[in-house]
């Protein structure tokens, strides 16, 4: 992309990064994607291939083994493998997210234990909040471990774990005992280490199989069932239970930069296909583009994207700062995913009836938009946070 998505600022370092992921992205990803994901294929040699450029390791600091890189490199390279497809940014984010609280919440120990490994790409993360009664209400999760003699037990049922049935490290939220009035103070979040694969992977552990969805193919999603069991104390994250909600919401504030990330990949790719058939298909003697109708769809849609990139990049910045950005991440998340569901319905317009064709790129990013709506928190939710910050932040004095 020529003009659009630029980012000011960048070091040496972050600018070769991201110019060997584009190279990737166009070489390895965007000529197979459609393919892929009309056989709903996991990308097994692409992921090969983004373990060798370290990608898994992007964010773990050097003295474990990654790249050190910052939150901001991070979201940019995810919105270039968007660009590509998102369902391979689905790949490393769970995995982003989990390494992101071992990083900061892990004991001395889990640090040592688990992030050499998920550096490697030999440890993959997913993380697991949802269940099949509630997503939005995270404080009321009903799964609970109930500590014994010699460690805990849990029982319930989790739902929509991206990466469920290929990751081997799952991060869960589950109910604890803790006597706290507050119901989001009894949860607690535990390493669930487990096998690649489906079915009832560990005594007491199912992993049922892939959820079959409307888009965001290849990359599972899945139900996680605990059937008594059994978990030691050591893989509470942190060492110290009650402490979960804290720890996700940690790990969901940068998961967000990172779907605004993808929402922004996703719009940048619908408007380069969009600039490009406008200017190749004729209606009336002349190219679409030159009809002031789809011109100025064009010109609302690259201002959408670049606004969308910067908010991205400011909340990046902003947690890399050390600040927190709640409300930036919130509104990155909201105004990124909106505008990618309008930028790619415009984009199909603009594809007449080849737009419905599944020849053409565009129907997949038609079906993968949807899910940025959704995924770490709805729209509504994201209102929710920045409205609250502001009135915490705006006080009335009257
Ligand atoms: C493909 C896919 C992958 C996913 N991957 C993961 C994952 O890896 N890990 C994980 O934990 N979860 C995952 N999820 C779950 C996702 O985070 C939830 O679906 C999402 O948070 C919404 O929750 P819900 O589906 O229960 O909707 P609900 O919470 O039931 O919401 C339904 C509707 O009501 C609205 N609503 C709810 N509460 C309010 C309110 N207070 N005010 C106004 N409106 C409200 C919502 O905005 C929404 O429109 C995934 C989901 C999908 C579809």
């Amino acid at each position: 992309m020529a003009r659009l998505a630029q980012t000011a600022g960048l070091t040496d370092i972050q600018e070769e990064i991201l110019a060997t992921v584009r190279t990737f992205v166009d070489k390895e990803i965007i000529p197979h994607a459609q393919t892929l994901e009309h056989g709903d294929t996991y990308p097994a040699d692409i992921v090969e291939g983004m373990k060798e450029m370290g990608l898994f390791g992007l964010t773990i600091p050097e003295e474990y083994g990654g790249l050190g890189e910052s939150l901001l490199t991070y979201a940019l390279v995810v919105e270039q493998i968007a660009r590509g497809w998102m369902s391979v940014s689905g790949v490393i984010n769970t995995h982003f997210i989990v390494a992101h609280m071992l990083k900061q919440h892990g004991t001395p120990e889990q640090k040592e234990k688990y992030l050499p490994r998920m550096a490697a790409g030999e440890v993959r993360g997913s993380f697991s909040m949802s269940e099949p009664e509630l997503g939005s209400d995270v404080a009321a999760i009903r799964t609970r471990a109930v500590k014994g003699d010699s460690g805990y037990t849990i029982n319930g049922q989790k739902m929509w774990l991206t990466n469920g049935g290929t990751s081997n490290l799952t991060a869960v939220l589950v109910k604890t005992d803790e006597g706290a009035d507050k119901p989001h103070q009894n949860l607690t979040t535990f390493l669930v280490e487990k096998p690649e694969g489906y079915g009832e992977v560990l005594p007491g552990l199912t992993i049922p199989g892939k959820i079959d969805k409307m888009g965001y193919k290849g990359v599972d999603t899945t139900e996680m069932v605990f059937d008594g069991f059994e978990i030691a104390a050591d893989q509470i994250l942190g060492g110290v239970s009650g402490q979960g909600f804290r720890h996700m919401m940690d790990g969901v504030e940068v998961g967000r930069v990172n779907v605004a990330a993808r929402a922004c990949g996703i719009a940048i790719r619908s408007f380069e296909l969009a600039i490009d058939y406008a200017q190749q298909r004729k209606t009336f003697g002349k190219a679409i583009a030159e009809h002031q109708a789809i011109a100025f769809k064009l010109a609302e849609m690259a201002t959408k994207v670049e606004a969308a990139h910067l908010m991205m990049v400011n909340a990046a910045r902003l947690k890399d700062s050390g600040q927190r950005n709640d409300v930036e991440a919130g509104m990155a998340k909201l105004i990124a995913s909106e505008y990618c569901a309008e930028v790619t319905q415009e984009a199909f317009r603009i594809h007449g009836g080849y737009g419905y064709s599944k020849e053409y790129e565009i129907e997949r990013l038609m079906r993968e938009a949807p899910f940025l709506l959704i995924g770490e928190g709805t729209s509504e939710i994201q209102k929710t946070i920045i409205s609250r910050g502001l009135l915490r932040e705006y006080q009335s004095r009257g």
